[in-house]
C-alpha cells in the first residue's frame, strides 16, 4: 500500500470510538500510520542495509515496544493513538509479506526494489479524497 492508503485508512481510524476524532490522537495517528515505510524504506532502499522494505518496523515487536515508549513519554491517549495508526499499516500490508515475528523468526527477505503502482496510487489517492470529505463531512 502507498501513503495515501495508509492515511486515508488512519483517518477512517480516527472517526471511530475510541478515539472519536479526538484532537490531540491525530497527529501521532497519522504519523503511526507512515513510520513503519519511513523506517524500513529508507533502511532498505535508500541505505541498502536490508534487502528490501519491510523489516525492522514492520513486526509485533516493534509495534509494542514504539506504542509503550509513546506512552510513556507523551501519555497513554497518544501511545494508544500510535498503536492503532502502527497496526493499522500493519493490517493494511497484510496482502504481501508482514515479518510479524522478525527478527526472533527467520524470513526469506528476497532482494526487492521500490514497488510503486499508479494505478493502485490513483485508486488510493481517490479512497483518501472520499475518506477526507466523509471525515470532513461527518463534523
Ligand atoms: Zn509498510
Amino acid at each position: 500500500m502507498h501513503i495515501p492508503g495508509h492515511l486515508a485508512i488512519a483517518l477512517a481510524q480516527h472517526c471511530l470510538p475510541p478515539l472519536a476524532k479526538d484532537k490531540k490522537t491525530l497527529k501521532p495517528l497519522l504519523l503511526a500510520c507512515l513510520f513503519p515505510d519511513a523506517v524500513d524504506k529508507t533502511i532498505g532502499y535508500v541505505f541498502h542495509a536490508m534487502p528490501n522494505g519491510r523489516h525492522y518496523a514492520h513486526n509485533i515487536f516493534s509495534l509494542i515496544g514504539l506504542s509503550l515508549i509513546v506512552s510513556l513519554i507523551w501519555g497513554k491517549t497518544t501511545g494508544y493513538a500510535w498503536f492503532l495508526g502502527y497496526a493499522g499499516h500493519l493490517w493494511a500490508d497484510r496482502k504481501s509479506l508482514v515479518p510479524w515475528f522478525f527478527p526472533i523468526r527467520k524470513y526469506n527477505f528476497k532482494k526487492g526494489r521500490f514497488a510503486f503502482g499508479l494505478s493502485q496510487f490513483i485508486r488510493e489517492t481517490v479512497f483518501l479524497i472520499i475518506t477526507l470529505i466523509i471525515y470532513r463531512i461527518s463534523r
